[in-house]
């Protein structure tokens, strides 16, 4: 095999392990961003729950007020019933009465759906409260354990990339530049080993003067669909 070809297998080698390494920690984060987003999610629900029950206790308050105020009012229509001189000032107070009396029974069957409903959600809050505090632990010790492990990977990484500088060093320029403008292109693989005629990139075949080109392995050789640099790779039992 050309010497050439023979560098850049090689830097493939390596650079697949470093691609591999960055996809294990990319995928541990981006598992542990989701999880953070559905807790920030629930957490706020919370708030909107918290702002909910903090209303309805306002509208009660206003509520009770309204209807401190309703039955002052009766009670001042009751007494000066004592002094009526006609009766149709009479039937206008007891009308009056009546309908103060209809509007304190409203106002009191609205206050008590209302403590209900507060009841139920303050009931939902206190149990989401527990469950996201139980979370946020949890993630917390989830986050913690992902940057050990990323440092690690990290470690194990950066001593992969100092193999790969000095194994780059020794290749040219040229060929350099193509082997890498064809990984970002090519999916993080620029060089394919052909088996029976097919790129082993593309899985197209190789026209049969081409492929004997690349048998002979004496310069670097392209695939004619996907552009990836080709080598012969004997089947299984060719070896
Ligand atoms: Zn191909």
């Amino acid at each position: 095999m050309n010497e050439e070809i023979k560098q850049l297998t090689e830097l493939q080698v390596i650079d697949l392990e470093i691609a591999k390494l960055d996809a294990e920690i990319y995928l541990e984060q981006s598992a542990l961003s989701k999880r953070e987003k559905a807790f920030n999610e629930r957490q706020a629900s919370i708030e909107a729950l918290k702002e909910k029950i903090e209303a309805a206790e306002t509208q009660r308050r206003e509520l009770e007020a309204e209807l401190a105020d309703e039955l002052g009012r009766i009670k001042e229509r009751q007494s000066k019933m004592m002094q009526v001189q006609t009766n149709r000032e009479y039937q206008s107070l007891l009308k009056e009465i009546e309908d103060g009396k209809k509007s304190i029974k409203e106002k009191e069957e609205e206050i008590v759906r209302i403590m209900e409903t507060s009841e139920a959600n303050s009931k939902i809050m206190a149990e989401e409260e527990s469950l996201i505090k139980e979370e946020e632990t949890a993630l917390t010790k989830e986050n913690a354990a992902i940057k050990k492990h990323a440092g690690k990977i990290e470690g194990k990484k950066a001593k992969i990339v100092v193999k790969r500088d000095s194994k780059a060093k020794n290749i040219k320029v040229s060929a350099l530049r193509k082997y890498d403008m064809l990984r970002t292109r090519r999916n993080g693989k620029a060089v394919v080993g052909v088996v029976k005629g097919v790129c082993q990139g593309c899985f197209m075949s190789i026209p049969p003067q081409h492929f004997n080109d690349i048998m002979k392995g004496d310069r670097l050789l392209n695939c004619p669909t996907c552009q990836r640099i080709l080598f012969h790779e004997p089947e299984k039992d060719e070896e």
